[in-house]
């Protein structure tokens, strides 16, 4: 009964996060709208970044509670990455290609399932794919590689963008630590991914030269072996 009652309530929360999530993207699209038309030195200037920084609070307080919704390994089964990167990559096809990325696949035709969350996991995959497309201003290349070897799959996620520095990298998997702009970043990101990862029982690592681009690589436990439901 009271795991019932914890499935509705996650359900409730996560129907509701939804509903709330939508307008809240809306008003702060007007209201970034709304500040490209102010003249350079408006004193209204002040009140729109308020207004943007409450809107992000409240999206931010929404999305903890969508995740709160969502935790639960009853949900977990095998789940094909390769699916995961393509479904994120077409979900993201407007926004890649207006920021002229170029995305190159090289995906294992024979990768093994891992245990999770099919929802969480694109999660991972749309922020750092978004990540990647901020650190490319000017366009540049994604590329997407998936592999496994004894009982791990991997994915690599590398860009030909801005990279980061030694002092930022000991930081960026710090809950909001950014580099971008207010009303760009909020540093949840990667803290966010890195206790996904965490939940699914991986790894992950970066590698990054300043000028040159990153490279986030990721390990899970395949699902063989693993599965073992009554
Ligand atoms: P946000 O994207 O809101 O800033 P994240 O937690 O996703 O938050 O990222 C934190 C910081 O890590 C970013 O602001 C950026 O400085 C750095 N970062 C993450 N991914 C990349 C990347 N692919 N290339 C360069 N910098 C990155």
């Amino acid at each position: 009964l009271q795991a019932e009652k914890l499935t509705s309530l996650g359900l409730l929360a996560a129907g509701v996060a939804h509903e709330v999530n939508t307008p809240l993207a809306v008003i702060s699209n007007y209201i970034q709208m709304l500040a490209k038309q102010l003249p350079a030195g408006d004193a209204r200037q002040s009140l729109i970044d308020k207004i943007v920084k409450q809107t992000f609070r409240a999206s931010e307080i929404v999305n903890h509670l969508l995740n709160f919704s969502r935790t639960g390994a009853a949900e977990f089964q095998p789940v094909s990455l390769n699916h995961v990167v393509e479904e994120t990559l077409s979900l993201l096809k407007h926004p890649l290609r207006t920021g002229h990325v170029q995305v190159i696949r090289n995906l294992s035709p024979e990768l093994p399932a891992v245990l999770g969350s099919g929802n969480r996991l694109q999660q991972v995959f749309l922020n750092l794919f978004l990540n990647a497309r901020d650190a490319m201003p000017s366009g540049g290349m994604l590329e997407v590689r998936s592999t496994s070897y004894n009982g791990t799959v991997e994915v690599e996620v590398t860009d030909t963008g801005a990279g980061i520095s030694g002092e930022d990298l000991a930081r960026i998997f710090d809950p909001f630590f950014t580099t971008k702009a207010t009303a760009r970043g909020t540093g949840l990101g990667l803290s966010v991914s890195y206790g996904i990862i965490k939940e699914h029982a991986g790894k992950i690592e970066v590698r990054s030269t300043p000028g040159k681009g990153t490279s986030f690589r990721l390990e899970f436990p395949t699902a063989t072996g693993k599965v073992v439901h009554a």
